[in-house]
């Protein structure tokens, strides 16, 4: 067993292969020598992924990202991470080497990186498979606010339903977020401050959301937060915390008292729950909200 051990730790720092582990927060628990050199860690550092990409995009490091606004890539990227057991994907690096990567999530949200150097494998086919990997992101991904859309939460959604099974009956919440009078900020500031708004929502609830859940915006300022796995006490915690932090957003620069708020119905999954079903009862909760003042949040009966 200790020479298996010995041996395991000895080769991981040998290979040229990246592997690295993260938790359900993010941050970074384990690295090997080949993933901290390739994005310049030093052999003691537990960064935060985003922390990491954010360090490394400024001192022009590590993977190549093809965006000019690199906050929205970092929210759009935290919507698709780890929110699937596994996945693989090719990335490019700035020194011109290309990785394999792939993650394996398991369920308390921990993630195994794995990546290898395919520089010279297949190169011709490369655009290819980039393009259809940029397309295939694009049909799930909200294009103003880079989140997951409607069609990917609601694929989600189904996901969680039909998991909850008699035999194993799970615990899962569904909470729609509605911005408050919405319209008479766009009235007032004009549509453009309204997106920048919807922005700003996005932006701020996407770092509270948790490795298993899935945060999307399903229509004009219509947001909705999926917790698998979570009971509907955790569920009320969360909730409001991201209601507190949206009270204490002050969005426009131009504008600096400007404030808003938002509107939640949250409703617990119960067997035999069709996604319709828990879809309904959020949406019934969220209309009691809005009639009873806005800016609380109100909980479905099961
Ligand atoms: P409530 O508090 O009841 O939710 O009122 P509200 O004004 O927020 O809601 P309402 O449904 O009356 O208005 C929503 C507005 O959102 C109307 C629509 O023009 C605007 N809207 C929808 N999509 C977008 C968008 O992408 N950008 C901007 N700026 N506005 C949008
Ligand atoms: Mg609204
Ligand atoms: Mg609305």
């Amino acid at each position: 067993m200790d020479e298996i051990a010995a041996s395991l730790a000895e080769l991981r720092d040998r290979t040229d292969v990246l592997i690295a582990l993260y938790d359900a927060e993010d941050w970074l628990r384990y690295a090997n020598v080949a993933f901290r050199s390739t994005f310049a860690l030093e052999p003691d550092e537990t960064p935060l992924w985003p922390e990491l990409m954010r360090r490394n995009r400024a001192r022009g490091l590590g993977t190549i990202i093809r965006v000019d606004d690199f906050e929205a890539w970092v929210t759009s990227a935290q919507s698709r991470r780890g929110k699937v057991p596994f996945r693989a994907y090719e990335t490019d690096l700035v020194d011109g080497r290309w990785l394999w990567m792939t993650e394996t999530v398991n369920r308390g949200g921990w993630m195994l990186c794995i990546a290898s150097d395919i520089t010279h494998l297949r190169a011709d086919e490369r655009d290819l498979r980039q393009d259809r990997d940029l397309a295939m992101r694009a049909s799930q991904t909200d294009e103003l606010t880079g989140i997951s859309n409607r069609r990917y939460v609601m694929g989600k959604l189904e996901e969680m339903t039909v998991s909850n099974l008699p035999q194993q009956p799970r615990d899962g919440c569904l909470c729609i977020l509605d911005i408050d009078f919405f319209k008479g900020i766009n009235d007032l500031y004009g549509h453009q401050t309204g997106d920048e708004v919807l922005l700003d929502f996005a932006r701020r609830v996407q770092p509270i959301v948790r490795r298993h859940d899935c945060f999307g915006r399903v229509g004009g300022e219509e947001f909705m937060l999926l917790l698998p796995d979570t009971t509907i006490e955790e569920a009320e915690g969360i909730i409001r915390r991201i209601m507190e932090i949206i009270r204490a957003s002050r969005p426009l620069t131009g504008a600096p008292l400007f404030r808003y708020t938002c509107s939640a119905g949250l409703a617990a999954m119960v067997l035999g729950d069709s996604a319709k079903a828990l879809y309904g009862r959020a949406d019934a909760a969220l209309y009691n909200a809005k009639q009873s003042g806005r800016d609380q949040i109100i909980i479905a009966a099961a």
